[in-house]
């Protein structure tokens, strides 16, 4: 039968080599011999030999080293070691890379020949089973491609019957998936548009702004997305692990809607309060004048009079506040703040003697103009600083600081009074949000609303800062050039 397989011999020149050569020729192997290292090498490279045997010494080194890189080369190449002398370190050494084989004198050509052939019918098992268990990872891992196919499709006909526009990006921002929805929200073709980076087939600043901004994975944060036809959406950003983000938006425009008609029926009303208001005002005035009043007849009157005036200054705020966030105020000159402070200082010079409040101003000497409605900014600092006054204990502390920045102005309002409440310092800007420990104060909890819609329309932005029991400060940036927003 006709043996070709190449067996390569790494050993010295020796009488064991010859012998060697000679029992496996005479068996119809071929043999071929590496002379040193660098042709045990080229052998290796150019001719694929079904098995490499080594002697212990070889070319000056030792085998099993040469035997060990060679392992990480070719993982598959059986090999077989030579030694002179069989020691049980050696064979615990030779067991330990891998190999199952070695030969020792007494050498006799049935030994040489039966040992190499036992080897190859090892190697080829291995083989076969190797094949074998390729072809049933293959097999697995196709039928595990189907079944994650099928889940993908299954995910997608999910995905696209939703009513809410969903859309999967890498994180890169190569979009993966889009639904329906988001395709007719944005006017995207779904076919051209997956694989494409978002902001070359979406060019919606509110999308890109949210894309740029800190992806903080905070449940409640939403971003509104305003369409040029008047339609609101409500998007979302998601992490999603190892794959990117998904961004699902919902059309909010109903509620934006009610939102609209709510805020209108409050300034219709408000503003058809105020006329009777007036006549109220101008009656009581006229009481004391139509004739003499005994002391209790000018109690009642005078208690009249501070009840109308609270729901007169509760209605002006309501109706400011309307029309400021109805995008109104468009009023815009340059204006001195350090003047409009001085008379709000002046205006609260009663309240600052009664309590006894030592006030503090830190003014920049080249304290810019800004470009701003004056009668807003009139009203922000009353209330800032009538906050701080109001809220401080009696000899408490309030400075005022009015610096410039870059192209912005920054006003801060420190007191040393009784401090926020963490849980309420995210709600005291909202409409008629009063502290839980304020009820000691009159206010109806529109001073702030006010003051935050006037920052809004002059595109600043306000903070605060609070301890509860150290005091509160008051931050408020505005730009200097800031436009209109409608
Ligand atoms: P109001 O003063 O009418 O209650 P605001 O909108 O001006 O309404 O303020 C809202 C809430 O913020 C107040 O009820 C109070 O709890 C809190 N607050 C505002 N300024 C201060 C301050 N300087 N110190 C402590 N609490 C304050």
């Amino acid at each position: 039968m006709p043996k070709r397989d190449l067996i390569l011999l790494a050993l010295d020149e020796s009488h064991v080599l010859k012998l060697m050569e000679r029992a496996l020729r005479a068996v119809n192997y071929e043999t071929a011999i590496a002379g040193d290292t660098k042709s045990l090498s080229r052998i290796l490279q150019e001719s694929s030999p079904a098995l490499l045997l080594v002697g212990e010494q070889f070319s000056g080194h030792d085998g099993l080293d040469i035997v060990a890189e060679l392992l990480e080369r070719f993982p598959t190449l059986p090999f077989l070691i030579y030694t002179e002398k069989v020691r049980p370190e050696l064979v615990s050494k030779i067991f330990k890379l891998g190999i199952t084989g070695y030969l020792a004198p007494p050498l006799r050509t049935d030994d040489i020949v039966g040992t190499v052939e036992g080897m190859l019918k090892h190697a080829y098992r291995v083989g076969d089973w190797l094949r074998r268990e390729v072809n049933r990872t293959t097999t697995s891992l196709k039928k595990r491609a189907k079944i994650s196919e099928n889940e993908r499709s299954r995910l997608e006909t999910i995905i696209n019957s939703i009513h809410d526009n969903v859309m999967i990006l890498d994180k890169d921002n190569h979009i993966i998936l889009l639904n329906p929805a988001m395709c007719r929200s944005f006017g995207l073709n779904e076919k051209t548009s997956i694989g494409k980076v978002v902001s070359e087939v979406i060019d919606h600043p509110d999308l890109h702004a949210m894309l740029a901004g800190s992806r903080d994975n905070d449940p409640l944060h939403h971003y509104e997305i305003s369409f040029p036809d008047g339609k609101v959406g409500s998007a979302q950003i998601t992490d999603i692990p190892e794959i990117g983000y998904a961004v699902t938006m919902r059309d909010i425009t109903y509620l934006k809607e009610g939102d609209r008609i709510r805020t209108e029926v409050v300034h219709t009303v408000s503003h058809d309060l105020r006329s009777p208001l007036t006549s109220v005002v101008g009656y009581t005035e006229l009481i004391s004048r139509a004739g003499s009043l005994n002391d209790d007849q000018r109690e009642f009157l005078k208690r009249i009079q501070e009840g109308v005036e609270h729901i007169t200054t509760l209605i002006d705020d309501l109706l400011d506040l309307g029309s400021i966030e109805a995008g109104l105020d468009t009023r815009r000159e340059w204006v001195k703040m350090d003047g409009i402070l001085r008379y709000s200082m002046e205006m609260l010079q009663g309240q600052i003697k009664s309590k006894h409040i030592k006030v503090e101003t830190d003014i920049s000497e080249t304290l810019p103009s800004v470009r701003a409605n004056p009668v807003r900014l009139r009203q922000l600092l009353d209330n800032v600083i009538g906050n701080a006054i109001k809220y401080s204990n009696s000899k408490g502390e309030v400075k005022i600081s009015l610096q410039a920045e870059d192209d912005q102005v920054i006003l801060q309002v420190t007191d040393n009074g009784p401090g926020i409440p963490a849980q309420d310092q995210a709600h005291i800007f909202d409409k008629f949000y009063r502290g839980k420990n304020m009820d000691k104060q009159e206010g109806s909890g529109l001073g702030l609303a006010i003051v935050k819609s006037i920052v809004d329309a002059h595109q600043g932005r306000i903070w605060v800062e609070s301890i509860v029991g150290q005091g509160s400060s008051f931050f408020i940036v505005l730009p200097i050039n800031s436009h209109p927003t409608k």
